[in-house]
């Protein structure tokens, strides 16, 4: 039903069930990005023609756009990023550095792990990790001995896994964290393609942005740092439009976000995540939870019929990406095959590896929906499933 609003529905005939990867792009959000380039490309916040006002009013339009769509108390909350990956090295680098322990959780991404172990943070020696219970749920009782034990450490959890849909409570992780002075950051790449996130209900410290897992441009995501640490955090990169004044012995920087923003920006691709978020408040979270709800039921449904078909977590919690492996075939080899059959899905360990390891697998073939698939998908992936698993019989 809305796979009208996306021009990609129109120009290709894959069925498209890598959302977790990057989704589609709404119209609004490529002809934002066109008109910009094509009728008043200009810089932001330095030069002062008509233009340039325009560009700098439309960016400055997208900051307050994000910041009433997560509900952030201020504008100077939100630093536009690369992605989620630029935003966590940031805050890692610019200010959880100086803290004694890091805390994670098994479903973690590469870019919530990597960073930290350029630290030379390792399991025991400055990074620790929340166990997972065998459905892949969070265990809060490890994760309150690892906070006593580890008293003002810097949580970093994500709130939705890519590789396996799993939700994390974030609310209650991060009520329990503030119980023992830990500060916390949320990776929510995955969050707002599928469900509304409100900073002052969740009561976060950060929380990382990605615009291309939520219908908007890719190479552009933000950084929301709750007023109290704005101070704390330091320059993650300096230079051009973050400075108040510069001599030859020193420079003095801007108030956030704008010392947190050197260099130019993206302004097409951050005009254009502003259309993204638009769009999601037209169609409504209430319909896309419906809608995605629904999918996801009867995805579950017929691949369970699937035979050999082995998952690793129920559907409590679950949200977007469903993950199984068939038992004695290897995930690429299937993955090979419904390509051929016009299905894009991703295979492998879904820049998630060590709970890979921790489940004694390589990796596995995932599905990933979004609000725009629908029964019709399903049917033609399961219709290549089984034409797969024949052929590899
Ligand atoms: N964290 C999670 C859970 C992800 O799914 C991804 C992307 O796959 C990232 C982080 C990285 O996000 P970005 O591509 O915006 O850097």
């Amino acid at each position: 039903m809305f796979k009208k609003d996306f021009k990609y529905f129109e120009n290709s005939d894959i069925v498209y069930l890598d959302n977790a990867a990057t989704t589609q792009k709404p119209v609004d959000v490529v002809s934002s990005q066109i008109e910009y380039y094509e009728s008043y490309c200009s810089n932001t916040h330095r030069s002062n023609f008509g233009d340039a006002n325009k560009a700098t009013q439309n960016f400055e339009n997208a900051r307050k756009t994000l910041k009433e769509f997560i509900n952030a108390s201020k504008n100077e909350e939100i630093i536009f990023t690369k992605g989620v990956t630029e935003s966590i090295n940031f805050i890692a680098s610019a200010y959880a550095k100086d803290f004694k322990t890091v805390i994670i959780s098994s479903l973690e991404h590469h870019s919530n792990i990597v960073p930290w172990h350029m630290q030379n943070r390792s399991l025991g020696n400055g990074l620790e990790v929340v166990k997972c219970d065998n459905n892949l749920d969070f265990d809060m009782h490890h994760f309150e001995e690892l906070l006593k034990q580890n008293p003002k450490a810097f949580v970093s959890i994500t709130h939705i896994s890519n590789a396996f849909g799993k939700i994390h409570n974030i609310q209650e992780i991060t009520q329990l964290a503030h119980k023992y002075n830990a500060v916390v950051m949320i990776d929510g790449a995955q969050s707002l393609a599928h469900t509304r996130v409100d900073m002052q209900e969740l009561d976060v410290d950060f929380f990382a942005i990605s615009a291309h897992k939520t219908f908007g441009p890719t190479g552009v995501g933000a950084i929301y740092i709750k007023e109290e640490y704005l101070k704390d955090v330091n320059a993650y990169q300096t230079g051009g439009a973050t400075i108040n004044e510069v001599d030859f012995n020193s420079s003095t920087l801007l108030d956030s976000p704008y010392k947190f923003e050197a260099g130019t920006q993206n302004i097409a691709g951050i005009i254009g995540f502003a259309k993204a978020l638009e769009y999601i408040n037209r169609v409504g979270y209430e319909n896309i939870e419906l809608i995605e709800k629904d999918v996801f039921n009867y995805l579950n449904e017929e691949l369970s019929k699937l035979p050999n078909i082995q998952f690793y977590n129920d559907l409590e919690n679950c949200v977007g990406s469903r993950s199984f492996n068939f038992k004695g075939l290897i995930h690429d080899d299937v993955g090979i095959l419904v390509d051929k059959m016009k299905i894009a899905l991703r295979v492998g360990h879904h820049c998630a590896q060590p709970i890979m390891k921790q489940l004694g697998i390589k990796g596995t073939i995932r599905v990933s929906i979004s609000f725009y698939n629908d029964y019709s998908d399903v049917d033609k992936l399961i219709i290549a499933l089984k034409k797969a698993l024949k052929m590899l019989e």
